[in-house]
């Protein structure tokens, strides 16, 4: 694909102007890999699919080792070529924020991508995943020129220096709830940080990715530091973290898949792995509050953003019982208005669900509340069924305890389980009574039961009187199951850099 191929305009903004743009939208399907677009050594496609309609939208290479090896030794050679990772700190940032220029440029025609191939709605992968996606990369190719060394104070008749160097190369896997958001949080450091890069996107969430990383060649990174390997993950993303010449991983994904990256490593040649992983998150309301409309908007933004589709969703509703029937009356009207639309049409609020697997998976989930007694108060229906796509509707549980599997397992769709508490301390026993860690909330009035509470939460972010704030300069990751390492903020190139003491004797 040409650098100039669709630029939308805001003049197009409306559903027609979006459908029509559809139909002349150029739709990636290689591997790109050394600068090329590359099918599959085998031959072999998978089918990326429309989740709001289950029409195919196009066959991608599906790569698999064979594929895997010739990109980590374009990764590799590069590396060695220090074409990237030797280029003066300011000349990085420069193609960096040229990138993202670019990005910004092709912003509507990326973001269209990504409605497509996830079924988001387009209103808010324009206002907030690309976006995110530029943002990110802006944010640390501003940073790369400005990570300074150390000394380390051993007296005078030595000079020892602690520098950091890039690891090599990385392996980046992302998931598909925020596939370029989360992209950029891996690509930011590691790229900024000199490494040579191969992204594996989810099969799901293909088309968008290689769009993006198309653009970087015209930004000036060399073919050989960012590439991108289509695939299943079992396949692709396996043979990635088997391989004995990738240094690192920054993983995004479940639970289940980060733990088996620990064994690939383990199995090949112990390489670095970053893990940010699933979630099932609290979110207390004390009953210290005196705003429960402004909570209530919080509460379901937190749990059904995104369709559910979160890792840090707020799932878990942990609220003081002498309130819980007036919060959820609240919750309720913004569930009515947060009913699963057209993605494609600007204002629809939620989209589709992935896949009709998961779909089938979240319904599992909502009968299994009910087997187990818990009070569906509304919603959890399917809809749009004409469509051909998967659209479920906010639900809440009521009287939910925590032992039950609709509180302890990661649903991943627009289901907020309600656990019903006395007093503050039962709400934090209840809130870290759980295999994740990574976002926990506390509203209260009372100075000191917000910081007791922060101190209290196992999670790798506490918010106190909000949700989901966030920004590129804060970390973000999970205690327990959630992961290991962070993404975002400075710390986030710990992952992708060796530190290097170097120790000069002065004296003869
Ligand atoms: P997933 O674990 O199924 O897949 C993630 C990535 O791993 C994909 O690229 C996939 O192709 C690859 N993969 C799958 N099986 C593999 C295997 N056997 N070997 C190697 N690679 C494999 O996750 P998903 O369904 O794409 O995403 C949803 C999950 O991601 C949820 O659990 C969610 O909580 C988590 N998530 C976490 C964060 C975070 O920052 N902590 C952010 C977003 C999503």
């Amino acid at each position: 694909m040409a650098d100039d191929t669709v630029i939308l305009t805001p003049r197009t903004r409306d559903l027609a102007g979006w459908q029509k743009l559809v139909t002349r939208l150029p739709l990636p399907r290689h591997a790109y890999l050394d600068g090329e677009w590359q099918n599959a050594a085998s031959g072999r496609t998978f089918t990326a699919r429309n989740p709001a309609n289950g029409e195919p939208l196009v066959e991608v290479a599906a790569c698999d080792a064979a594929d895997v090896e010739r990109a980590v030794t374009v990764a590799r050679r590069t590396f060695e070529d220090a074409e990237w990772r030797d280029l003066p700190p300011t000349e990085r940032k420069a193609c960096m924020l040229a990138w993202a220029d670019a990005i910004t440029t092709h912003a509507d025609e990326i973001a269209l991508l990504e409605t497509l191939e996830t079924g988001k709605p387009i209103g808010q992968t324009t206002s907030v995943d690309v976006p995110g996606l530029v943002g990110g990369l802006r944010w640390y190719a501003e940073a790369l020129d400005k990570l300074y060394g150390e000394t380390a104070p051993n007296g005078a008749s030595s000079v020892c220096l602690i520098d950091r160097e890039p690891v090599g190369v990385v392996a980046a896997v992302v998931p598909w709830n925020y596939p370029l958001i989360i992209a950029g949080w891996k690509l930011g450091p590691a790229l900024g940080a000199g490494n040579s890069v191969i992204l594996k996107p989810a099969e799901q969430s293909t088309l968008a990715t290689l769009r993006v990383a198309e653009l970087a060649r015209h930004a000036g990174i060399p073919a050989g530091a960012l590439q991108v390997i289509t695939g299943l993950g079992h396949e692709a993303g396996q043979a990635l973290g088997l391989h004995p010449d990738i240094d690192a991983i920054g993983f995004t994904g479940s639970t289940e898949i980060g733990k088996k990256f620990l064994e690939y490593s383990a199995h090949s040649n112990m390489k670095r792995i970053g893990l940010e992983c699933g979630g099932k998150s609290p979110h207390i309301v004390t009953r210290d509050v005196d705003d429960l409309d402004r909570i209530a908007m919080y509460v379901a933004y937190g749990v059904w953003y995104n369709q559910g589709e979160t890792c840090h969703a707020g799932t878990r509703l942990i609220v003081d019982r002498s309130i819980k029937d007036d919060l959820l009356a609240r919750v309720r009207q913004w569930a009515d208005k947060l009913q699963p639309g057209d993605p494609l049409d600007p204002e629809s609020q939620m989209g589709a669900m992935i896949e009709p697997e998961h779909a089938d998976k979240v319904m599992d989930y909502l009968q299994q509340g009910r087997d187990e007694g818990a009070r569906l108060l509304f919603g959890g229906e399917r809809v749009r069924r004409d469509s051909g796509g998967d659209f479920i509707t906010p639900a809440i549980f009521d009287d939910v305890t925590n032992d039950m599997r609709i509180a302890r397992e990661e649903i991943f769709g627009p289901v907020l389980v309600v656990i019903p508490v006395d007093g503050l301390d039962e709400a934090l026993e209840v809130a870290n009574d759980t295999d994740y860690g990574l976002g926990a909330a506390i509203w209260t009035n009372r100075l000191n039961d917000g910081h007791r509470a922060a101190r209290a939460l196992r999670a790798g972010t506490v918010w106190v009187n909000c949700y989901d704030h966030t920004s590129i300069n804060a970390p973000f990751g999970g205690f327990k199951q959630s992961g290991q390492g962070r993404d975002k903020s400075l710390h986030a190139f710990d992952k992708y850099t060796e530190l290097k003491t170097t120790w000069i004797e002065l004296d003869d």
